[in-house]
Order: structure tokens, then C-alpha cells, then sequence
């Protein structure tokens, strides 16, 4: 553990990140189509290896480590969004953890959030699952309706994702966090 002392203090630069298995917390996942597309023959083993970290700061929902593949849920998310809402963006990660799998990267910092390949992939996945469970499109339109992206954006994902609109008057179907 790297410490570092200035100022008269020590700073311990290392800590420690608690991982969880993903199966102790979403099971039967390794059953869904979608996942099993993304996954193949390995789609049990890759949800019985994957882990899981939580965070409880009062803004952002899931992300996947882009150092090591885990995901990363907030606990408030995980306890407060739709059941929809929670199934849908762990299919999403899931879509991310394979492509982090295969080497690809999962930011591109330079474009916007609705260009980057790795989420408009992730967004088409979600939004082809949302349809298979019975989602309508406006439902779909709503949950692409994240408070990160503008109008415009927000109508650019969802004419990628196949369910344009001409006008964006989603809500946002998140619950705002406020810190
Ligand atoms: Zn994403």
C-alpha cells in the first residue's frame, strides 16, 4: 500500500474496493436470450465470475469498470428505480462487460455520450430486450430519456436505437438524485 506523507499528514493512497458476486444479487440472468447471445456457452461462467461493486453517493446509476470488467451499481439505484429500469440497464452492462471482454474500449472521451459505439451497441441490446418483454415504444423513449443528455440527444439515441421520435417529450424516468 502506497503511503505518502506531506503537509505534516499521511495519506494511505491505496484502498481497498469490496466486491460482491453478481449472482448473489441478480440471479437467473444466465436464462435471458439476450444475455445468452452475448455470452454464449460461457454465459454462466462469465455471470458466476462477475462482480460487483456498490456505492452509495446520491448520483449515478451502473457502470462497468474499465480496468477490470466489474460493475459498479448504486445502492440507491438498486433500491429505488422500476424493476424494469434495474433489469434493463443490467442488460445494458452485461453488453458492456462483453465488449470489455473482447478488448473494446468503453469510453471515447473525445465524443459524446450518445455516440460512443460502445453505448449506442448497449442501448440497441437494451432497447431490442425492452421489446421481448413488452415494453411500448413510448415506455422505450422514456428509459432512454437519462437527465445526462440534451433533447437532441436524447432524440438521436432513440432514432439508433429504432424508436425515433420527432419531438422529445419523454421525462426523464429516473427518479432525480439530488446530493
Ligand atoms: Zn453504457
Amino acid at each position: 500500500m502506497k503511503m505518502q506523507s506531506e503537509l505534516g499528514v499521511t495519506i494511505q493512497r491505496k484502498a481497498p474496493t469490496k466486491l460482491h458476486p453478481f449472482t448473489k444479487f441478480f440471479r437467473g440472468f444466465e436464462t435471458v436470450p439476450t444475455v445468452r447471445r452475448l455470452f454464449g456457452k460461457q454465459t454462466k461462467r462469465v455471470l458466476g465470475a462477475l462482480k460487483v461493486e456498490f456505492f452509495s453517493a446520491r448520483f449515478g446509476y451502473m457502470g462497468t469498470s474499465d480496468i477490470d470488467g466489474h460493475l459498479l451499481i448504486s445502492t440507491h439505484h438498486l433500491a429505488d428505480s422500476e424493476f424494469r429500469t434495474v433489469y434493463l440497464d443490467i442488460v445494458h452492462e452485461l453488453c458492456h462487460v462483453r465488449q470489455f471482454r473482447k478488448g473494446r474500449p468503453l469510453f471515447y472521451p473525445k465524443l459524446s455520450y450518445v455516440d460512443a459505439p460502445s453505448e449506442i451497441e448497449a442501448y440497441r441490446l437494451t432497447i431490442k430486450e425492452g421489446q421481448r418483454i413488452g415494453m411500448t415504444r413510448r415506455q422505450l423513449v422514456d428509459y432512454l430519456k437519462v437527465e445526462w443528455i440534451s433533447p437532441a440527444e436524447h432524440r438521436r439515441l432513440a432514432r439508433r436505437c429504432g424508436v425515433g421520435v420527432k419531438r422529445s417529450r419523454a421525462r426523464a424516468h429516473r427518479r432525480r438524485l439530488k446530493k
